[in-house]
């Protein structure tokens, strides 16, 4: 059901099988069905349930309420009653049931909306305190991004792109199923649970219970998806709405997501799964990840470098229908230079070992997730012009039983985030041996991803190396959000570009155009 926004409604009503005083007796508040009714009068949000053929009735301030769902049609609401900082606050609570399971999934839906909208609008916490989770993601994420990105998720083809990884999702698969003691009789939380595979192999495994949190309207098909699947649906709860906005009636001992983006960060989801961690897994609670980590190398690439720099040429045309295009040569060639490369490249494209940046997510905070400096250092395994740095992840799931490791390297078998590469537009030349060393700064940004600043310097070499100076410097900016996807290009890497280099890698000195050409003339004639 679409969740209509409180701008737009100001009241909203569900009819009950029955609502029962927690507080005052076991009897119903009415032999006929309840009427629940979300109202925002005056500013004031309030749900009240008033039985039809009576005058009594409960309401509560939706600000301070909570729902917990004890079964698949019975929820509890509680709320603290309490007007006056005064008085003595206590707690009531009523428990709801619902006449079918639709409307019960509705009635869920419609209350974290309203709540969510309640808590907006600036009514205070139950403790009288502002939540510093509530709003957390709609604070430092636009609409417009978070909007286009829930609306990705929300197409069953995007989730079926990502279930059809299988290289992706059988390591999830046997990471849960290799570690079934992890699992076994342990309460699950799936952060951005999206189809519910994770939930189902959570499940399979022997989870007591699962709770399936999805913000996209995927929500709706994994209920779907998992009502077909009936050993495994009692004991998995599909609760629609952000992990920094949901509550959970329970810890859990276990959570399990898939977070990660290219270059690990891209998305930010991995700053949802900290939140989850810190607002619902337990002291010494499983995180299935566990620990990411970014790994880095130079790369030598003629073809991909003469490729882009012919993209800008374009605009060196001075007789385009009669204009001169040139003006804006420069801003073609810089922007098609700030996209990151995405594709599947050949390892031994690779001109000095990797080294890798550790993301722990059991330690680390959220707002470390901001903004990431990793230093680099790398020595040159051969003589070569550096074109930039390739960068995949790889995940662990640390669980009792194994031991599991999933990555996206060059070599091993393709995933869809591929890999990686950061191009500079002025190469760097390096001799074997050579040290080199940089900085690649993520700063991240409110439309979901990062802006990548990245720096390479050939250090000094040879009889002068003892005076640590810098011989040659390159850098870039680029925009994690906008890609340049190169699957489609054709992936010829021809033994003349191994190393060590050919003549061909060294006799290029010049940057300029003319070279150019001439290498693009020479790679069309290497792909035929
Ligand atoms: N777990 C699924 C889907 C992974 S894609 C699988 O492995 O196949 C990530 C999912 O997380 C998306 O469906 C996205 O909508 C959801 N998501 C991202 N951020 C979220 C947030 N803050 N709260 C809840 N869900 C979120």
């Amino acid at each position: 059901m679409e969740v209509p926004s409180l701008n737009k409604l100001k009241q909203q009503e569900f009819t009950l099988a029955s609502v029962t005083d927690l507080a005052s007796s076991s009897s119903p508040l009415s032999s006929s069905p309840v009427v629940a009714t979300f109202s925002c009068v005056d500013e004031v949000t309030e749900l009240r349930f008033q039985g039809s053929e009576s005058a009594d009735g409960f309401t509560f301030d939706l600000s301070s309420a909570q729902l917990f769902k004890l079964g698949p049609l019975q929820f509890v609401c509680v709320s603290d009653s309490s007007n006056s900082a005064k008085e003595k606050s206590f707690s009531r609570g009523v428990v709801i049931k619902f006449r079918d399971e639709k409307e019960s999934n509705d009635f869920s839906d419609s209350f974290g909306q309203w709540r969510k909208d309640a808590v907006k609008q600036g009514s205070s916490l139950p403790n009288g305190s502002v939540s510093d989770n509530k709003g957390k993601f709609d604070n430092k994420i636009e609409a417009a991004s978070a909007k286009m990105y829930f609306h990705y998720y929300g197409q069953l083809l995007h989730q079926q792109n990502m279930l059809q990884d299988y290289v992706r999702t059988g390591t999830y698969h046997a990471a849960v199923m290799e570690n079934r003691s992890d699992f076994a009789g342990r309460i699950v939380v799936d952060v951005g649970a999206g189809s519910g595979i994770l939930s189902m192999f959570a499940a399979l495994a022997g989870a007591k219970h699962v709770y399936a949190v999805e913000a996209s309207e995927m929500a709706e098909y994994a209920r779907k998806l998992i009502a077909g699947n009936p050993l495994l649906a009692e004991r998995i709860t599909v609760i629609k709405g952000k992990i920094e906005d949901i509550e959970l009636p329970e810890k859990a001992d276990v959570l399990i997501s898939e977070p990660m983006g290219t270059l690990l960060v891209n998305e930010r989801m991995l700053e949802t799964y900290v939140i989850a961690r810190d607002r619902f897994l337990s002291p010494n609670g499983k995180m299935f990840p566990t620990v990411g980590r970014i790994h880095m190398a130079p790369f030598s690439d003629e073809f991909l470098f003469v490729e882009m720099a012919n993209k800008a040429f374009f605009w060196q045309q001075q007789n385009y229908y009669g204009v001169d295009l040139t003006p804006l040569y420069g801003s073609a060639h810089q922007g098609y230079f700030s996209q990151p490369v995405v594709d599947a490249f050949d390892p031994r494209l690779l001109v000095a070992p990797s080294m890798f940046h550790v993301i722990d997510f059991t330690q680390m905070k959220e707002e470390q997730f901001y903004e990431i400096d990793i230093p680099l250092k790398f020595t040159a395994s051969v003589c070569t012009r550096v074109h930039g740095l390739a960068c995949w992840f790889d995940v662990l799931f640390d669980g009792s039983t194994v031991q599991r490791w999933f990555t996206t390297a060059p070599g091993a078998p393709t995933t869809h985030w591929y890999q990686i590469r950061c191009v500079l537009s002025q190469p760097i030349h390096v001799m074997a041996g050579q040290e080199m060393t940089g900085r690649l700064h993520l700063v991240a940004h409110s439309a979901q991803s990062y802006t990548i600043n990245l720096t390479l310097s050939a250090k000094m070499w040879g009889p002068g190396a003892n005076q640590g100076g810098i011989l040659q410097t390159s850098s870039c900016k680029l925009d994690l959000k906008e890609p340049y996807y190169r699957m489609s290009q054709p992936q010829v890497y021809p033994v003349s570009q191994e190393p060590p280099s050919q003549p061909q890698d060294i006799q290029i000195q010049s940057d300029d155009l003319e070279d150019i050409e001439l290498l693009q003339q020479n790679a069309n004639a290497q792909q035929h």
